[in-house]
């Protein structure tokens, strides 16, 4: 055990599931594993069963469990300095500025410190606001951009829909997400031209009072979407001309995921605002950012800036973000997370060509999906978000329990599996979490096969 409590298993899981609320689900039926322990690419349950750690927890752990680095950089700031009002300055504080400048791409130089990836969004939108002077956030379907208020009603997913209309904010409108497998307005690539961009474009020209366009770069948890490369520049070029900021919310795809530090580097885009968490402390205290440009930040020399919480740029938050970015250079794990990238692609082609319930595979870095089809040729998925919401059980859910059972843990997602191990992944660890994976595919083979959905 990991901690010094007396309760037992039984105990942590009833009081847990009868006290707490299981987030994104129904309430019935929640029956959360006891984790006590965790090292590397692995955790232990509290029967002493280990799990190889396919998904990164949530897509946080770049640096996996016990880096000795950032748990000293930890109890360091809880001897030195456990909490300063943000108005001061900070060792700590200055320390990760100063590397930030070093890590982000170029031009974001002023930094507002958050808790989460929710609230770095609610900071994005409020300055791209006050800057701008206009209201409107023009996100996509099929993305997300955290749970509060704003962020989650700039959701293009359905998560969202729970809080419609009552939190519906005014101001966020939705274009066609980025799709290439499943085009939403019908085209293909490359002969669209990227129709996508320029319907983006059209809605800015008919609409009044944009701020800005908000994206993730690689779309995460609805699809691991990779746009095509003319994509990002297309959308930085009608961004400017029209005068709107672009947001990139890298809080799953920043530190290193895809390969780069940051996703937008791989199209050489930089954005006005960058927002991100996640991998920024490998999750083991919780930080946000939202860096935005010179620019911006110049603006706010002489305008009020509206925002702050009691929390931001906390001291023991901020120690770990400069000790997680020391151990990314120290063990080179961005050029890791490349130099994986075409073994896991051949390794996922070669599923795909093994199984008929695979319709496409596609990622960068060590962040891809296994999307799931009944039919290659419809590209019908097996389940779909209405499933998902009214609590219908997933076929990606049930493959995924097969592989739990035998020790690893893969995120599934709707009708796709996310594969997104800690960046210090072996290729061995790679090779069991495939091959447990590939094994277990079987089951929607058999269904394909029987042309019986599930
Ligand atoms: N944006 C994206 C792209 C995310 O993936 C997430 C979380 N999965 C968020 C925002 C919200 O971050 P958090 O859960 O830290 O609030």
């Amino acid at each position: 055990m990991s901690t010094e409590s007396t309760l037992t298993t039984q105990e942590v899981v009833d009081i847990t599931r009868t006290t707490n609320y299981g987030t994104w689900r129904f309430q019935k039926g929640w029956n959360p594993m006891h984790i006590v322990d965790a090292k590397d690419c692995t955790i232990t349950d509290a029967a002493g069963k280990t799990y190889l750690d396919f998904s990164s927890q949530l897509m946080c752990m770049n640096l996996g469990h016990k880096n000795e680095a950032v748990i000293a950089s930890i109890a360091k700031q809880a001897q030195d300095l456990a909490y300063a009002m943000p108005g001061y300055a900070t060792t700590a504080r200055a320390e990760l500025s100063k590397l930030l400048l070093e890590v982000l791409p170029k031009g974001l130089n002023k930094f507002f410190f958050t808790t989460s990836g929710t609230d770095a969004n609610e900071a994005a939108f409020k300055i791209a606001r006050m800057y701008t002077g206009k209201t409107k956030i023009i996100a996509r379907y099929r993305s997300y951009h955290g749970s509060t208020s704003g962020s989650i009603a700039a959701t293009g997913d359905p998560r969202r829909w729970a809080m419609e209309p009552r939190g519906k904010q005014q101001g966020v409108i939705f274009a066609p997400e980025v799709n290439c497998f499943r085009c939403p307005i019908k085209h293909t690539y490359p002969q669209c031209g990227i129709a996508c961009a320029d319907y983006l474009e059209h809605m800015i020209r008919n609409e009044s009072d944009v701020a800005a366009v908000l994206v993730e770069p690689i779309v995460g948890t609805n699809g691991v979407l990779v746009p095509p490369d003319e994509y990002m520049p297309k959308l930085r070029k009608i961004c400017d001309e029209y005068g709107v900021l672009l947001i990139a919310d890298e809080v799953m795809t920043g530190w290193g995921r895809t390969g780069k530090w940051f996703a937008m580097e791989h199209w050489g885009v930089t954005p006005d605002i960058l927002t991100t968490a996640k991998g920024i402390t490998s999750a083991y205290v919780p930080l946000g950012l939202c860096a935005t440009s010179e620019k911006i930040g110049d603006f706010f020399q002489d305008h009020y800036f509206a925002h702050g919480h009691t929390y931001e740029a906390h001291p023991m938050t901020l120690a770990p973000g400069t000790a997680t970015i020391n151990e990314m250079k120290r063990l080179n794990l961005v050029e890791r997370a490349a130099d994986f990238a075409p073994y896991v692609q051949e390794r996922l082609e070669a599923i795909k060509a093994k199984h008929p319930s695979v319709g496409d595979v596609r990622g960068k870095g060590l962040f891809w999906a296994v999307d799931l089809v009944k039919n290659r040729t419809t590209r019908e998925p097996f389940n779909t978000y209405a499933d998902k919401v009214s609590g219908k059980p997933l076929l990606v859910d049930q493959i995924a329990g097969k592989c739990l059972a035998e020790g690893v843990i893969i995120q599934a997602w709707v009708s796709h599996f996310v594969i997104a191990p800690p960046l210090i992944v072996t290729k061995e660890e790679l090779d069991h979490g495939l091959d447990m994976l590939d094994k277990h595919l079987a089951i929607a083979d058999a269904l394909v096969e029987a042309d019986a959905p599930l």
